[in-house]
């Protein structure tokens, strides 16, 4: 005779599991935490999770997550609004803002380019960012991907695309770790990165 869990048990299992990062294994564990916990607590918890992402929306400028669109950075006039820096995913842009070392402001494209994922350019926030570029009065872009093969294909698409009168486009490299993400540099790496950009042609 073999003990099935019960199927409450196994439903939350299954819906944690679709999570990023949330194997069966931890799946498992978590359920089994939260149905042993007081009711009050998890009930918090899904207020929690049903409260973000009722309040939680894109920035319709620049993509980011933002209670409020357009958002804080984007209506922020004392930045310079002329420097977009074009980064991979929302969190990207708290690395950056933690570095202190950019007062310009960004544009968020959603992934990169990996044709063995299934993601082509169109599936990328390419498009908003040609239509700021026609506009807004921009300067410069600075591409700030990682540094993996997928972050250079991606980088060298855009500056190709992208070029244009008048438009300078730079990429951070300089110091990061090779083959990984705006994550994984500490703060005094990504400034220096941000620095020492360099032009793509
Ligand atoms: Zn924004």
């Amino acid at each position: 005779m073999s003990a099935a869990l019960p199927p409450p048990i196994t439903e939350l299992i299954s819906a944690l599991a679709k999570l990023p990062g949330i194997g069966p294994r931890s799946a498992e564990r978590i359920a089994l935490h939260l149905v042993q916990t007081e009711s009050q607590t998890v009930s918090h918890l899904a207020e929690a999770i049903l409260e973000g992402r009722k309040r939680i929306t894109f920035c319709e400028v620049c993509g980011s997550l933002t209670e409020k669109s357009p958002c804080e950075i984007c209506s922020d006039t004392h930045r310079d609004g002329s420097l977009i820096c074009v980064v991979e995913r929302a969190v990207d842009i708290i690395s950056i803002e933690k570095s202190g070392a950019f007062r310009g402001k960004y544009h968020v494209l959603g992934g990169k380019i990996s044709p063995l994922n299934g993601v082509e350019p169109e599936d990328l926030r390419i498009h908003q960012l040609e239509q700021r570029l026609t506009a807004e009065s921009i300067k410069e872009l600075v591409i700030a991907l990682g540094t993996d093969v997928e972050g250079d294909a991606t980088s060298f698409y855009l500056a190709k695309r992208l070029a244009r009168p008048g438009l300078s486009i730079s990429r951070i490299a300089h110091g990061l770790p090779a083959g990984s993400g705006l994550e994984f540099a500490d703060e005094l790496t990504l400034s220096r990165a941000l620095e020492g950009r360099r032009e793509l042609r």
